[in-house]
């Protein structure tokens, strides 16, 4: 019998489909904004990680648009070779300021930095830790290594103590230690005890590194992250981010020693061997950096809303997990529940997108609501209308 070559690529996608776990996307026609033309309709974002609505700033897009004129269209490099502009210094220059920082390192994107940069800090002889809801980016990262991996319990620090305890009672200890954490956690809206583990790691002489995706441009003063918000500067090792989300534009970032930094550029192979962002990319997150540390108003309306929309969540009797951030997930139970009551609410002018297994567990399908300070009281009240109707009507309340 000859081999089928490709056969799989229609069986697995219909074996997905039969479990309704493929993806169906959907298209904006126009800017990812509060009210966004999606598949031809005009609703209400509610799922765009543009939390400050800054994509549609008129400085970030003058920047860019400026920067094609003064730079070109693309970088025409690796940032290595010849790819390095000076938009990409005195962008890693803000960064570091911005976070009060030594220094930075700008990748092409989050999932770029976190496996570039995780799969080096660690290998033979070693051991990542890890907790156990990680972002897939980190888990990429750590599975590029030779090191030895360990889980913690979801934002448990007696377990951490435990796996470091049990670690440094080995006949033969590992030579460096990786502690991994997001900041805030994706799918819940929860916060690392990024203070708790930072400690737990100087006492056992272990590296952190924490993933501040959806953090950055959130948490701390001006948005500077999660590090500022603990006031931990100086005690996190590595503390990555990204600009895909708050400041609206792409790209990941590393911020922390020069050390670190020089590490990093010296042995991220995603950073060595594929190409640098555009400058417009570039100067859009310059001027984002920008807008944070002169237009505070974002920060806050973002978090006025936030606390507006899931005070009135839970008002109408939804559940909304243990969100502590703008990420608000509203459950639903089953994953047919959650795809139904997101597609019914699509038709009400509501976009949401259901989060179904295996991103997270069977019974722990949900809407994943992601609040943006470029809604108004009169959105918001709207789109509460539209989850009452709906949960109503699916009896979820
Ligand atoms: N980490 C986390 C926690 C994320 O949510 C994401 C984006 N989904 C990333 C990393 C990757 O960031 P980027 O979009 O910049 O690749």
């Amino acid at each position: 019998m000859p081999r089928d070559a490709t056969g799989f690529l229609k069986a697995d996608y219909e074996a997905l489909v039969a479990q309704s776990l493929n993806w169906n996307i959907r298209v904006l026609q126009g800017p990812s904004q509060p009210h966004s033309i999606v598949d031809g309709k005009n609703v209400l974002m509610l799922c765009s990680n543009n939390y400050l609505n800054l994509s549609n700033h008129p400085k970030l897009k003058e920047a860019a648009i400026k920067a094609v004129q003064s730079h070109g269209a693309g970088s025409g490099s690796v940032r290595a070779i010849a790819g390095t502009m000076d938009l990409h210094i005195k962008l890693e220059k803000k960064i570091a300021s911005f976070k009060k920082a030594e220094a930075a390192l700008y990748y092409q994107t989050g999932f770029a930095a976190n496996a570039g940069l995780i799969s080096q800090l660690a290998g033979e002889g070693d051991v990542i830790i890890s907790d156990e809801l990680n972002h897939g980016s980190i888990i990429d990262g750590v599975r590029l290594t030779k090191a030895e991996r360990a889980i913690f319990k979801h934002r448990d620090v007696a377990d951490l103590e435990r796996v470091l305890n049990e670690l440094d009672s080995r006949p033969t200890p590992p030579r460096r230690i990786l502690i991994i954490t997001d900041g805030v956690f994706s799918m819940d809206g929860d916060i690392a005890p990024l203070d708790k583990i930072a400690k737990l790691a100087e006492e056992h002489g272990a590296m952190v590194y924490v993933d501040d995706a959806h953090g950055d441009g959130v948490l701390g003063e001006k948005g500077r992250g999660i590090v500022d918000h603990f006031h931990l500067h100086g005690k996190v090792h590595i503390d990555m981010g990204t600009f895909s989300k708050a400041f609206g534009v792409v790209g990941g970032t590393v911020v922390g020693s020069k050390d670190m930094v020089n590490f990093a550029l010296n042995k991220s192979r995603t950073w060595l061997l594929s190409g640098s962002s555009p400058p417009a990319t570039a100067a859009a997150c310059i001027a984002a950096l920008e807008v944070l540390e002169t237009e505070p108003q974002h920060v806050q309306k973002l978090w006025d809303n936030t606390t507006y929309f899931k005070t009135e969540l839970k008002a109408l009797g939804f559940d909304t997990g243990v969100s502590e951030t703008p990420i608000t997930p509203v459950m639903m139970g089953d994953s047919a529940k959650a795809k139904k009551f997101s597609e019914r609410i699509f038709e009400e002018g509501v976009f949401a997108l259901p989060i179904v297994f295996p991103m997270v567990a069977k019974d722990k399908a949900r809407i994943r609501t992601m609040m943006n300070s470029g809604l108004t009281k009169e959105d918001l009240g709207l789109a509460l209308s539209v989850f009452e109707k709906v949960g109503k009507e699916l009896q979820i309340i």
